[in-house]
């Protein structure tokens, strides 16, 4: 343990699972720690580094915007805010002209709970099973993990868990009080599973028939990940409202609820954020957006992605199960726990996260280099070969 681990150790609230790592520094999709070591970083802030760490161009944006103004809230107009919604609105698919801006994943969450239950003027909730929304009381009640959600009972009443990728399970839980359906593309934290198009266009027609509205969590899945601006690109869905967070803002805390043509406007001051919408995270997220755009990195995603599954797929070892993806969301199924593998895969220079307890999951910065690539491909050969 170094002195910097001890302090953290001796004041942090201690909800973390710790790696013994101290990460100073990072550029690109490389990551320095304290003595000056670099590694690879699959671990891309755990969704929201997609533009790289330290990009230029958010850099520049968050430096420019600090001189100007910081905090401004909704209750006041503001430039950079005004640019951030029309680049961000014209980003979704059309008709979603309108977004609630906050600072993390489980407030878009929570948001795209209370627009569809004050639209819709019904209370339910259809979550899925291995479906992660975010640690809030509201996100969490839709949040599929036990773990997370049994010590802190009682949860929001009305929302219920039914299998993913299975139609005819979503048409038999739909009711008249479903106010909405809320379902991740990939499911992210609950093991990389893309969803089925007949899947996701079923759900979104059965909740058109029905008066529900349909939730996409694109807050692991956006902004380029899959290969799309959004996952839902790839299939051509079209939510009623949508939530989007991590890489929205190069890296700074950011998340929106895009609200689609039948969502209701709120009552005036029933809902809000002090921190949503603040200047200077605006002015990160449209940099973000448009280095996004202009440098192509959905596109990068999704040729750097088929690559990298290829690749992995060309590893021969009884360890793995399988490999999936879509763009550079990438979880590698194995036959025991991956803990002491992640741990391996640090001591040679390559961080990875886990997606459950066996699958071994890759979400780089979308700049990350091919040559960097191959390189995570040779030491997970060499970490998996037993
Ligand atoms: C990370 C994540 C969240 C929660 O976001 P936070 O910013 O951590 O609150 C919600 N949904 C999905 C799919 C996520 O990956």
């Amino acid at each position: 343990m170094s002195k910097i681990q001890n302090i953290e150790n001796q004041h942090t609230s201690g909800v973390y699972a710790k790696r013994e790592l101290t990460i100073v520094r990072g550029e690109g999709a490389t990551l320095y720690d304290e003595d000056g070591n670099a590694y690879i970083d699959c671990v891309g802030g755990q969704g929201a580094a997609n533009l790289g760490h330290a990009h230029p161009k958010v850099v520049a944006a968050i430096t420019e915007q600090a001189q100007k103004i910081i905090s401004c809230p909704e209750m006041f107009y503001n430039d950079t805010r005004a640019a951030l919604l029309e680049k961000l609105t014209s980003l979704a698919p059309e008709g979603m002209d309108r977004a609630f801006l906050s600072n993390s994943g489980t407030e878009a969450v929570e948001a795209a709970f209370k627009f569809a239950r004050f639209s819709t003027k019904r209370t339910d909730i259809i979550a899925t099973m291995r479906g992660f929304h975010g640690r809030s009381m509201g996100a969490l009640s839709a949040t599929w993990n036990k773990k997370y959600r049994a010590p802190f009972q009682p949860l929001v009443p009305g929302i219920k868990h039914v299998p993913y990728n299975k139609l005819e399970k979503l048409e038999a839980a739909i009711d008249d009080n479903t106010a909405a359906v809320i379902l991740e593309a990939v499911q992210g934290e609950g093991g990389v599973h893309p969803g089925d198009a007949e899947y996701l266009l079923g759900a979104q027609k059965l909740c058109n028939e029905r008066g529900a509205m349909l939730i996409m969590d694109e807050i692991q899945t956006g902004f380029g990940r899959t290969g799309k601006i959004f996952a839902i690109d790839r299939y051509g869905i079209k939510p009623d409202i949508m939530a989007v967070a991590k890489s929205m803002a190069g890296g700074f805390p950011m998340g929106a609820t895009l609200l689609g043509e039948n969502v209701a406007e709120l009552d005036k001051g029933i809902h809000g954020s002090t921190f949503g919408g603040n200047p200077l995270a605006a002015a990160a997220s449209l940099a973000a957006l448009n280095a996004l755009v202009d440098e192509k990195l959905p596109e990068r995603a999704a040729e750097l992605g088929s690559y990298l599954v290829e690749e992995l797929k060309k590893i021969e070892s009884p360890l793995i199960r399988g490999v999936r993806g879509m763009g550079l969301m990438v979880g590698i199924e194995i036959k025991k726990k991956v803990a002491p593998y992640l741990k391996e895969l640090t001591a040679r220079g390559v961080l990875a996260l886990p997606a459950g307890m066996t699958v071994l999951r890759l979400l780089p910065p979308l700049v990350i280099e091919k040559e960097q690539l191959d390189e995570v491909v040779a030491v997970l050969k060499e970490v998996l070969a037993e």
